[in-house]
């Protein structure tokens, strides 16, 4: 599904990336946790090809991304969703065109559109906010548009960069929850870029840990968390 090898990232003369491989298998919510300025960001952007890398490989559904022009990426990037913590929706826009947008830009009918619009709106329980601008809404429903719209072209992967450090907990918690039904129902494998401990806890099998590029931890969360050596203890201590 996501097979990194030995990538290495600078941004001039800093290493903002060291030596990361990892593998996330198919069907899995995979977490990559580490503090501000670790390179999380860096890493979903060097897996849907937005940035580019100085060593290592990146292969992601069987594509070498360093390989791919821009029509490659391009369809690569159309099997990628991608959701924020600011939801990035068009203020402009109402929420059934936000949603409507990506399908829009690959030339769907307008039958298609809305068909799966209406879908969508329904799997993140918004059906009644379809014709509402986003700043009508609360965070989280502003969230759940942006995952509706990053799942309109039917995508493999979704990456959630901090999709819920702007929310209440209880907000938090319907969205993970939400995230999960998308998990088991549609399939689709899911990174989760965090620097939550009880997200991480909540609903990933297996985690990154990041610290200044580096990788200090890797592997299944009971493993991380319940058997920590001593580099995740002074991750943890330094966390609360
Ligand atoms: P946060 O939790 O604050 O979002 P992060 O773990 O996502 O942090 P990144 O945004 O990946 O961290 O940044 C990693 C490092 O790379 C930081 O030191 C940052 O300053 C640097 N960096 C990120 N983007 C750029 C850029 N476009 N140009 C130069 N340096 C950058
Ligand atoms: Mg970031």
């Amino acid at each position: 599904m996501i097979d990194i090898k030995h990538l290495s990232k600078y941004f001039n003369d800093q290493k903002v990336l060291d030596d990361i491989t990892l593998h996330v298998n198919t069907g899995e919510i995979f977490a990559i946790v580490g503090h501000s300025g670790a390179g999380k960001s860096t890493l979903l952007r060097c897996i849907n090809g937005l940035e580019g890398f100085s060593e290592g490989s990146v292969n992601v559904l069987g594509q070498e991304v360093k390989h791919l022009n821009e029509s490659g990426l391009g369809a690569l990037r159309s099997q990628i969703g991608m959701i924020f913590q600011n939801f990035s929706l068009l203020n402009q826009k109402n929420v059934y065109d936000n949603i409507a947008l990506p399908m829009k830009v690959w030339g769907y009918s307008k039958e298609k559109i809305q068909g799966r619009v209406d879908e969508l709106l329904k799997l993140v329980g918004l059906e009644a906010k379809k014709c509402v601008y986003p700043k009508e809404l609360s965070g989280g429903q502003k969230q759940r548009v942006a995952i509706a719209r990053a799942l309109t072209l039917n995508p493999k992967i979704l990456l959630s960069d901090e999709a819920t450090s702007a929310l209440d907990p209880n907000t938090t918690k319907s969205i993970l929850e939400l995230l999960q039904e998308i998990n088991i129902k549609l399939g689709v494998t899911i990174i989760i870029v965090t620097h939550e401990m009880d997200v991480v806890k909540r609903v990933a099998s297996r985690a990154l840990l990041l610290e200044d590029g580096k990788v200090i931890g890797l592997g299944r969360i009971e493993e991380l968390f319940l058997r920590p050596d001593e580099k995740m203890m002074r991750f943890l201590g330094e966390d609360e």
